[in-house]
């Protein structure tokens, strides 16, 4: 675990780093941290940040990313990768100059609207100034090729493990979030920038490539194979995967002849596979208590090795085997509807994902195991947060993104107003944020809005107690 000062001195260095990026390369004022816009529309420059008050350099501003499509070729001998991330965006400002999110590895050439554009990086900026300036509203499309050993990102919000590109003795997997995708691709990194995704990636056989959505087509090259993936449904970027192993796949079907294609070690037990069995029940489940499956396909992703995270990327959950359970796998299904689906405004909005999750993970439990068990781990949900004295997940820092609090006291926080505005008034607030803001990015503040709007009631005491005062609240209970 890193240590409070640590945190704080590594994320100075790094808001220093890029300050004194800024300043050599584009001659920009050194006050603003995050580059405002106003700032920014002077010199037709795109601000290198978005605002998030937990990570104020990630994604960037002046343009609108429709599609990725990231064609590499990765050798599973030195991991070193070869390609081109092609970039299709709309300007939201007239820019002399846009930034990107991209760390490590070797730029060969760029490209806007197929003229060579000239480019200029600092700590994970990339700043690209295209031959002719790009018009407000425009449509304009980005090419950066690049080669190189894509290196796994230290995150100050996730001090006990490396994300991003990692690489494990069966092959290759990508945990991104928060930050970890500007490690393989140029990237607009931050949940606002939603785009659309084709994944083209080329391996020796005999891998396999998993990425999000559907898989396409294959083709053939002799001794090696290309994987066609497409993600047909905006994406934020921390859920984007490739992962390369010489998986067992296993297809099925789930509701609605929704395809369901997992992904396991070749090794892999049949208690191994029996841990995903309760999936179509599970798609049953959630997709009527709060709206049919978001997206077109659905599976996961299983690792044989010592890394005890689960991740829910888009449509392809990934799983350490220490998270093979049936809580986790719910757990990874619900943050489809809420994390993927509905996405954060910003990162300190984060209870939004994990108390989600973690509360719905419990109506599975509900629903399996009934309401004496149900009620018996949310008292035990709540001793924990009282025996630890968890604060309130309603305003994290960065290093308590991922803390107790956010989960615990998230999902507690739900089952509070569910006793307080009743089971009805509940599950239609949770259906209600999840149809006004699904496909798109909510913060807190949208989330009451929602629950005053269909309870009628006035919840800022409420909603205040549990995700913003300090002290414990008192046990909830059914009026
Ligand atoms: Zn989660």
């Amino acid at each position: 675990m890193l240590k409070l000062p640590s945190v704080f001195a590594i994320i100075l260095t790094q808001l220093l780093l890029l300050l004194a990026g800024c300043q050599a390369n584009r001659a920009l004022p050194p006050a603003p941290l995050a580059v405002t816009p106003s700032v920014a529309l002077k010199n037709n420059t795109g601000a290198a940040g978005l605002g998030d008050p937990l990570y104020p350099t990630l994604g960037n501003g002046g343009y609108d990313v429709l599609h990725y499509t990231i064609d590499l070729a990765v050798d599973m001998q030195s991991h070193a990768v070869t390609g081109t991330t092609t970039i299709r965006a709309e300007t939201t400002q007239a820019l002399s100059s846009f930034n990107l999110d991209f760390q490590g590895l070797q730029i060969q050439k760029i490209t806007v609207n197929a003229a060579p554009a000239n480019f200029q990086r600092a700590a994970s900026e990339l700043t690209i100034t295209p031959a002719t300036p790009l018009r407000n509203g425009e449509q304009f499309t980005t090419t950066v090729a690049y080669h190189g050993i894509p290196r796994a990102i230290d995150d100050p919000g996730v001090p006990f493990e490396k994300i991003g590109w990692l690489v494990y003795q069966p092959g290759i997997f990508v945990i991104s979030e928060p930050s970890g995708a500007m490690g393989w691709y140029p990237v607009n990194n931050h949940p606002l920038d939603k785009a659309t995704y084709t994944f083209r990636i080329t391996v020796a056989k005999p891998y396999i490539v998993a990425a999000n959505g559907l898989l396409q087509a294959t083709f053939d090259q002799g001794d090696t194979r290309t994987y066609l993936w497409e993600m047909r449904n905006p994406m934020a970027s921390y859920l984007a995967t490739i992962d390369i192993a010489e998986f067992k796949v296993v297809t099925a079907q789930g509701p609605h002849q929704l395809p369901l294609r997992n992904y396991f070690p070749p090794s892999a037990s049949q208690k191994m596979l029996a841990t995903f069995d309760t999936t179509g029940a599970m798609l049953q489940f959630y997709s009527d208590l709060i709206a049919p499956f978001p997206f077109e396909a659905y599976g996961a992703v299983v690792l044989d090795d010592n890394f005890s995270t689960a991740l829910e990327a888009q449509t392809l959950s990934i799983f350490g085997p220490n998270t093979l359970f049936d809580a986790a796998v719910a757990h990874e299904l619900s943050h489809q509807w809420f994390g993927d689906s509905v996405s954060v405004k910003t990162w300190r909005d984060i209870w939004l994902n994990e108390g989600f999750a973690t509360y719905l993970e419990n109506l599975w439990v509900e629903h399996t195991q009934g309401q004496a068990a149900f009620a018996a781990t949310m008292h035990n949900l709540y001793k924990s947060m009282k025996d630890q004295k968890l604060g309130p997940p309603g305003s994290p820092d960065v290093q308590g993104l991922f803390a107790p609090a956010t989960y615990v006291r998230g999902a507690l926080t739900l089952h509070a107003l569910r006793l307080r505005v009743g089971d009805a008034n509940f599950f239609k607030i949770l259906r209600a944020y999840y149809n006004r803001y699904q496909y798109g990015n909510a913060a807190t503040a949208d989330f009451i809005g929602v629950a005053e709007e269909v309870s009628g009631e006035q919840l800022d005491n409420f909603f205040n107690t549990w995700l913003y005062a300090d002290a414990v609240p008192p046990e909830p209970r059914a009026p």
